[in-house]
């Protein structure tokens, strides 16, 4: 079943696919936002969002979700539920299938994020965003004073524990093998901090807790011995995984799975890209939403300039 020709095409609705979708929009581009399982990505697993600005009280992950949609939607943004099943970006216009659905675009602003990697123990989804944690910078103050695991052992286990020890009490780091991954520099500061101790040759189990984590169940690799440590937090640092499968054999990208850009330009024309995909240091969702804007700014001059070649052509026939 083909849809209307769109200007552009948002892969992805989270921050960075709900700007793009809202400066595109707004700079009067028909625009489809097709979200995936869920509006929000990311921060809709959030708790709390306390970095955002202009709300200086915090608001919750899907508030702030629900926000960014209904702004997209005022300049009339359409929505679409489901995930891309094939892309074809050589085509003009780009293709996209979702399913039997084919959808035909001038541009395309690709924002379907990152998947953070999980350790598939019990506990784990039930208590995500009530102690299970995914994010530092987003969540850190809610833990002053309290105790929190970290567990993985490469750089971002650490940069994690270092932001939760300025407020946290007790910081327990758990890795699965004898040796961290991360730098020295990460290791020399963590091993310095009072706050932070180390459990090697050890992984989480369970997580356990009724409303909120109570306390997680550790195995000992080399004795196998099973005890309980209590904690109010689970931070998941084991890495990250870029959700760009779907788009190997069409856009060139690394070993890890980012997308190559040139600030927000893909490898193909009329293709951009937002998001975590395109940022390996930063990861806000503030940042987030400023290479959203980007995209669907180079979206809209690309649409432009594509109608300002075929009025030309138009012009030159009739000359
Ligand atoms: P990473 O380097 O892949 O490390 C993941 C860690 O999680 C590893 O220690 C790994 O254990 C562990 N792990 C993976 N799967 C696990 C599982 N199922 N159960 C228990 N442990 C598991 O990922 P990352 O730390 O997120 O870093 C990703 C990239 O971002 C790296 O290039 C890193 O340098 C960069 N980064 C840089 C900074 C910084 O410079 N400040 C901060 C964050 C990230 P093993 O060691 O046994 O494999």
């Amino acid at each position: 079943m083909r849809t209307a020709l769109y200007d552009v095409v948002v892969l992805g609705a989270g921050p960075a696919g709900l700007t793009a979708a809202l400066y595109a929009a707004r700079g009067k581009l028909k625009t489809l936002v097709l979200t995936g399982s869920m509006v929000g990505g990311q921060i809709a697993l959030t708790y709390e969002v306390d970095n955002y600005p202009g709300f200086p009280d915090g608001v919750t992950g899907s508030d702030l979700s629900d926000k960014f949609k209904a702004h997209a939607e005022r300049f009339g943004t359409e929505f679409l539920k489901g995930e891309a099943t094939k892309v074809d970006f050589d085509s003009n216009p780009h293709k996209i299938w979702v399913g039997d659905k084919l959808l035909e675009t001038r541009s395309v602003v690709v924002a379907t994020g990152m998947t953070n990697r999980k350790l598939g123990v019990s506990g784990e989804d039930r208590l995500m965003g009530r102690g299970v944690i995914i994010c530092a910078t987003c969540d850190a103050i809610l833990y002053e004073d309290r105790k929190v695991v970290v567990v993985g052992g490469g750089d971002s286990a650490l940069q994690e524990a270092l932001d939760l020890a300025k407020f946290a009490s007790e910081i327990t780091i758990i890795h699965r093998r004898s040796e961290l991954r991360a730098c020295k520099c990460l290791t020399d500061r963590a091993t310095q901090d009072p706050k932070i101790r180390f459990l090697y040759d050890t992984t989480v189990v369970e997580i356990i807790g009724e409303k909120r984590v109570e306390r997680v169940k550790l195995r000992d690799l080399k004795t196998g011995e099973v005890k309980l440590l209590e904690t109010d937090g689970v931070l998941l640092a084991i890495g990250w995984d870029p959700n760009t499968s779907i788009f190997r054999d069409q856009l060139e990208m690394d070993e890890a799975g980012y997308i190559k850009s040139e600030g927000v330009k893909s490898s193909k024309p009329g293709v951009f890209l937002a998001g975590d995909l395109i940022d390996r240091q930063y990861r806000q969702v503030v940042t987030s939403c400023g290479s959203g804007c980007a995209a669907a700014l180079e979206a809209i001059s690309w649409v432009d300039a594509q109608s300002n070649h075929s009025d030309v052509l138009k012009w030159g026939a009739q000359s």
